[in-house]
């Protein structure tokens, strides 16, 4: 087998990103290649530093320095309450936006067929061990108003039908086809004052 040569590698692995076509890999790495030596260092360093000293929180599946993430564990928190999100970055938005006291539930993605991703790709097992725990009166569903993101939360909805808990979707506030990542705070305030009951 002929060893790929350095540049090769990077442009295959860069090429394996979300969004990034084979053109984009080579550009990024001609890229880093007419940078200064120290740029691509502290690039390879902050990357392995990223897996190495990240992980997901054993409960809710955010992005955590330690076995527990910050939010899961603050105890002061509404136990009653988890919003359900598809990412750790619509997580931190939320968050920022300072209108939700409970505990959240990370899916690591969305339902997409045309992707193949499917229930058992994303967290859902995990939510639902979550809810044996009898202090869970309300999941809010927080996927972005997308295609996708909808029929997660119907998805959800569906699964969480016969559970002993009340299911709501955020509301208006949030544009529909638009990203969770985009709302500012007010908006986001009354996407959860406004969320719906599903049942
Ligand atoms: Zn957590």
């Amino acid at each position: 087998m002929i060893k790929a040569t350095a540049l090769e590698q990077v442009v295959r692995l860069l090429g394996e990103m979300p969004g990034i076509g084979s053109k984009t890999a080579q550009r990024l790495a001609y890229y880093v290649l007419s940078r200064e030596t120290a740029y691509a260092h502290q690039l390879g360093d902050a990357l392995r530093e990223l897996k190495d000293s990240l992980q997901w929180c054993r409960t809710c599946y955010n992005i955590s320095a330690a076995e527990m993430c910050e939010i899961c564990r603050q105890d002061e928190r509404d136990h009653r309450l988890i919003c359900v999100v598809e990412d750790a970055a619509n997580l931190a938005n939320i968050e920022r936006s300072g209108g939700f006291k409970g505990y959240y539930h990370v899916l690591q993605g969305v339902l997409s067929p045309v992707n193949g991703i499917g229930p058992d790709d994303l967290r859902i097992q995990e939510l639902l061990a979550r809810l044996e725990d009898d202090q869970v009166t309300e999941i809010i569903l927080a996927t972005n108003p997308t295609v996708e993101g909808e029929a997660t939360a119907m998805y959800l909805s569906d699964i969480l039908a016969d559970r002993e808990v009340s299911v709501s979707r955020i509301g208006v506030g949030v544009p529909i086809g638009g990203s969770l990542d985009y709302c500012d705070e007010i908006t986001m305030a009354k996407a959860f004052e406004n969320r719906r009951r599903l049942h």
